[in-house]
């Protein structure tokens, strides 16, 4: 279908586009790559009145090191993320879980910052950004605010961003020198997570030392599994602890049921997975 007639604005600063935002009232609506918003509209289940294209915001793309961190703008696109050394070497979590993100075209337009303000619980970022303590800066008319990842994601699809707000950047600690995997399950190459665990452990002298793990689609936001992680501390890294410490991994859950999956069968493959995903990560 055609989607319905919509005004269009190309703003080429952060502030223009935070006024545009406000103006158009709820009628208006952020465009980033575009991959998830123009299926909506072109099946006419949104039809905002307007479209305000971040595209032309140079501020909002690229990838920086800022010391502790690595900092990425909201437009930076996936295969930008996959390609990027200081991410490979300091989030590879991220690059991980991006590298199973649909195909190459998807790969191509979508955006980190789209993925992250769509919030879609079956959306394969947000677990490893949760995971690792990820910061948003949220701009709106009254200035920037960060928000911490565990307090970003509120519900289904939804996300700390207010009505007249952008999602700018987001901020990664660095992980280096940390064993990561993201373990994504699917029914087909490409195809959504039905279920996905993202694991970054530092293991020391043979003993996990510290771990982040982070569940994909096991409710309605993102899912920090905290009673994996703290099984994990002081553990070695065997597959026998790293199992033991997995059964954790539905504790805190609310799995739902689909066509795809039932629930129980979620909570059996967030068990495994974590394992899996835990000692892949462990090396
Ligand atoms: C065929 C196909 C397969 C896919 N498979 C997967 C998959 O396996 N795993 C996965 O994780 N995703 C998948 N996706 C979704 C893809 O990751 C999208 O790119 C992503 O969800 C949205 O990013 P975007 O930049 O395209 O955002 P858009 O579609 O442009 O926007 C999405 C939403 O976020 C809002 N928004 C965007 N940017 C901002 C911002 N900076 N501030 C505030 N609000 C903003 C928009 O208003 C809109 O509501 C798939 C998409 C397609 C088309």
């Amino acid at each position: 279908m055609i989607p319905a007639k919509f005004d269009y604005v190309k703003p080429s600063s952060v502030e223009e586009a935070v006024t545009a935002l406000a103006e158009g009232g709820e009628d208006a609506k952020i465009i980033a790559g575009g991959q998830s918003l123009l299926p909506v509209l072109r099946l006419r289940l949104a039809a905002p009145s307007l479209l305000i294209d971040l595209g032309g915001i140079a501020e909002l793309k690229g990838i920086r090191d800022d010391g502790d961190g690595i900092v990425v703008g909201a437009m930076t696109p996936y295969f930008e993320v996959i390609a990027d050394n200081l991410l490979q070497e300091h989030v590879a979590l991220l690059v991980q879980a991006t590298q199973t993100v649909a195909d190459n075209q998807v790969r191509h337009r979508g955006t980190l910052g789209g993925a992250l303000a769509h919030a879609d619980p079956a959306g394969d970022l947000g677990a490893p950004a949760l995971a690792l303590d990820a910061q948003m800066t949220i701009a709106g008319a009254s200035g920037r605010r960060t928000v911490t990842a565990a307090d970003f994601f509120v519900d289904y699809f939804t996300t700390a961003i207010g009505e007249a707000e952008i999602l700018t950047e987001i901020r990664f600690p660095k992980y280096t020198g940390w064993g990561s995997h993201y373990e994504k399950f699917n029914r087909t190459a490409q195809a959504w997570s039905m279920c996905a665990v993202a694991a970054a452990v530092r293991v020391d002298g043979g003993t996990i030392a510290e771990a982040r793990v982070g569940l994909t689609n096991m409710g309605t936001t993102p899912i920090r599994a905290t009673a994996v992680e703290q099984a994990l501390v002081g553990q070695p890294a065997t597959a026998d602890a790293v199992r033991a410490a997995a059964e954790h991994a539905t504790e805190g859950t609310a799995a739902p049921s689909d066509a795809d999956a039932a629930s129980d069968y979620r909570e059996h493959l967030a068990k495994v997975l974590t394992g899996r995903a835990v000692l892949a990560a462990a090396g």
